[in-house]
């Protein structure tokens, strides 16, 4: 993959830049790098990196984090657009790091709104559904929100906002738009609504789904249960959108994409500690994160060993201490549940306890066979 072309300079981590790439058709893609919450913590996940991506029609892919939207403003100018120039406006996931100023840009673009179906869903209150959530009371996309308080209660006016939006098109897998440069897959998993964009055959944008150097969460299991009756009809039967194994499944039809190396445009750490973490080949880095994925499995069975073990006591002797400060606890107690879930489902773990929050080992160790026959069954 050639380098893009930086044509604004940022921080090191990214934020602020304008990146410009050419795909071998012509096509001129601009990377807006947006700040994000993260950025400056030990949790940096560097700025949210949206894609303007000039064609027969002009597309932006992402908004960034909410609250971004005159710099967001600045970064287009800097490629000399305005955003009544954009025509439509791709959002890859129902995350606040993603879609967060779009309810300030489409008035002003006057674009096209598109995202899977079940972004709908992810947008609106479903307060009549009582089924275990945290907070039945906040849209589909957060009713099992693990962040701190103030975060949340910062996110409302947002949420507010984002619910009166309405999709123009609504996104299918495999689905190409009518200019034929632009096709969605559907890749759920980190976030239940996750689409990637393949533009020209030649390029994808992987929003969270696949990053370099850092892995994405995988959603829990435990939001299909409370989440069953807010998804669209179809999603409901059985869980096909959340956890590990759903993720997998995802980065599993990233990895035979194409016989030939499609490079990636990830949302997040496109350029970071100055300097570009270029993923060439989408389907090797998506092999990869399936790789560490089932590593951190085999670990986590170690941990356990033939002791009953709680999830934190693993956490605890997964992570490095430095990771497991304030924010960083509550993400890798989720990882490690995510996986706990995975080896639950493949019968090689039990969850114990009032909270299911305790793990034994069953002596089986499926995990691997489980996820290869899953795979192959997709
Ligand atoms: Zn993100």
């Amino acid at each position: 993959m050639k380098t893009p072309e930086i044509t604004r300079h940022g921080k090191e981590n990214g934020e602020g830049m304008v990146v410009h790439y050419r795909t071998a058709r012509g096509t001129d893609v601009f990377g807006l790098g947006v700040p994000n919450i993260y950025s400056n913590t030990d949790w940096d996940l560097g700025p949210t990196w949206c894609y303007l991506v000039l064609g027969d029609r002009t597309t932006l892919i992402d908004t960034g984090r909410r609250g971004n939207v005159e710099v967001l403003q600045n970064l287009l100018k800097a490629t000399g657009k305005r955003p009544s120039d954009i025509d439509r406006i791709v959002v890859s996931h129902s995350h606040e790091d993603h879609d967060g100023n779009l309810a300030d840009l489409l008035p002003v673009s006057q674009a096209e709104l598109g995202a899977h179906t079940i972004y709908s869903q992810m947008i609106a209150y479903h307060t009549h559904v009582q089924d275990g959530a945290r907070h039945p009371d906040l849209p589909g996309s957060c009713r099992m929100c693990f962040m701190p308080e103030i975060v949340r209660r910062e996110c409302l006016p947002y949420h507010q906002r984002r619910s009166a939006l309405k999709l123009d098109f609504a996104i299918q897998d495999g689905e190409t738009t009518s200019d034929g440069s632009l096709r969605f897959l559907f890749t759920p998993g980190h976030s239940p609504d996750a689409v990637c964009v393949v533009l020209d055959d030649e390029v994808i944008f992987t929003g969270d789904t696949v990053l370099p150097d850092i892995t994405s969460h995988p959603s829990s299991v435990s939001f299909f249960h409370a989440n069953r009756l807010v998804l669209p009809e179809e999603y409901r039967a059985e869980n096909q959108v959340y956890g590990l194994l759903n993720y997998i499944k995802s980065l599993s039809s990233l990895a035979s994409i194409s016989p030939n190396p499609i490079p990636a445009f990830p949302a997040h750490r496109l350029f970071y500690n100055s300097q570009f973490n270029l993923i060439s080949d989408v389907s090797h880095r998506a092999r990869d994160i399936i790789q560490f994925h089932l590593d951190r499995c085999r670990a986590i069975l170690e941990i356990i060993g033939d002791g009953t073990i709680s999830l934190e006591e693993i956490a605890v002797r997964h992570f490095p201490s430095a990771l497991l400060q304030g924010m960083g606890k509550t993400m890798a107690l989720n990882e490690i549940l995510t996986h706990l879930e995975l080896l639950q489902d493949c019968g090689d773990v039990q969850l114990l306890g009032e909270k299911g929050d305790k793990a034994k080992r069953t002596g089986l160790e499926g995990y691997a066979k489980t996820i290869q026959q899953h795979l192959l069954g997709s």
